[in-house]
């Protein structure tokens, strides 16, 4: 055997058989090391602890000692090593001495320091980047906030002058203030929903059983006229583990999506449909016959900010489908469209049915 050092002590741990592993691994020959105390397999901090006294009387104690270690080999060089002693007694029980076998495994340990080293490092950048990204989400929050005390001033001041003065002004300056008024009531929606998403990430998600066509048929009755045009299909009983206000807002942002981006001139169709999937999990899929999505922009849609239009095509902050993405997944579901440009698109999201609550 030549993986293995193999060799026996006596009960005071003098050396007393040597095999051709242990020479291997050791770099000692029989002969230079018969007789002599195994505490010269250690390192000097190791024989100060008392370390070689220790494993002999842990072995005499319970049967065996077993662990790992750095050892030292005869020209001084240090290698990792897993080691098992054994007492060894004769017929009457009196202990005569102890095996010793020792396995070189400081490549192994090398393996396990990267290994552990790398996941130390992936884990102090993790904790830096959500650092960093608390740090911005409380940044954009408090700008967010203190933006809206002056927007309510330009808004009100820009209505004031409209209702006051309206009758002493001409046409452009009644242009101009259409357009003061308008880009201050887009201000209000983006700062509205920048802080709706730094909400999102914030609050408590304690997950409560929510039916979902209930809740899908109060958003439709509650919103615009046009919204009582959709169609709701689907399993009549399903219920999701969820918070419910997330789950309403990004229902809400999916449908509002469905009725408005359509071409011109063409009525919207939106069907909402509920299915639980055989697999736990309950879809909800906001389906539309609009303009849809060409395959390359399905992903970056739900990137902050990032629209395929401009302002006076189709009104928007970008926000919306973030605000889904991330209320879904903090809430332990998915998301994802289906789409074809000209044809439609289909948005859905997945959470876990309250059926299958506990198991
Ligand atoms: P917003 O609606 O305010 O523009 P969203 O984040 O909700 O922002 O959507 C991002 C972009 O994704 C939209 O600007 C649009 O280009 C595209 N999009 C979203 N929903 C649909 C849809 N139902 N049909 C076609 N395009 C869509």
């Amino acid at each position: 055997v030549t993986d293995y050092a193999i060799f026996l002590l006596d009960r005071t741990g003098h050396v007393t058989s040597w095999n051709s592993g242990a020479q291997r691994i050791k770099q000692y020959t029989a002969d230079e090391i018969m007789g002599k105390h195994f505490s010269n397999f250690y390192t000097p901090e190791d024989r100060e602890k008392g370390m070689p006294q220790y494993v002999l009387k842990q072995a005499e104690e319970h049967g065996h000692w077993q662990g790992e270690g750095w050892r030292v080999r005869k020209d001084g060089s240090k290698f990792w090593s897993s080691v098992v002693v054994t007492a060894l007694r004769d017929e009457e029980g009196q202990l005569t001495g102890f095996s010793k076998v020792t396995r070189d495994i400081t490549d192994r340990k090398e393996l396990l320091d990267k290994l552990h080293r790398h996941m130390a490092e992936l884990e102090r950048q993790v904790e830096e980047r959500e650092r960093t990204n608390a740090e911005l989400e409380a940044f954009s929050y408090s700008v967010s906030h203190d933006l809206r005390a002056p927007l309510r001033a330009i808004e009100g001041f820009a209505s004031a002058l409209k209702e006051d003065y309206g009758s002493q002004l001409d046409e452009t300056a009644h242009d101009y203030l259409h357009e003061i008024i308008s880009a201050s009531t887009r201000m209000n929606r983006l700062v509205r929903d920048l802080l709706e998403y730094g909400r999102l990430s914030r609050i408590e998600i304690i997950p409560q059983t929510v039916a979902v066509r209930p809740l899908v048929r109060q958003l439709l009755h509650e919103g615009p006229a046009e919204y009582k045009t959709a169609t709701l299909t689907g399993d009549k009983d399903s219920s999701v583990l969820a918070h419910e206000s997330t789950l309403a807002q990004v229902v809400m942002n999916l449908i509002s999506n469905a009725f408005k981006f359509h071409a011109i001139g063409v009525a919207p169709q939106v069907e909402i449909n509920v299915e639980n999937t055989g697999r736990g999990l309950v879809r909800i899929a906001v389906k539309d016959c609009g303009i849809g999505i060409s395959p390359e922009h399905q992903e970056k849609i739900f990137k902050i900010f990032e629209r395929l239009h401009g302002f006076n095509e189709y009104p928007g902050t970008g926000i919306g489908l973030a605000i889904v993405k991330r209320g879904i997944e903090r809430m332990g579901g998915k998301v994802g469209v289906e789409s074809q440009p000209g044809k439609g698109s289909t948005f859905w999201v997945e959470l876990p049915s309250s059926l299958e609550k506990g198991i």
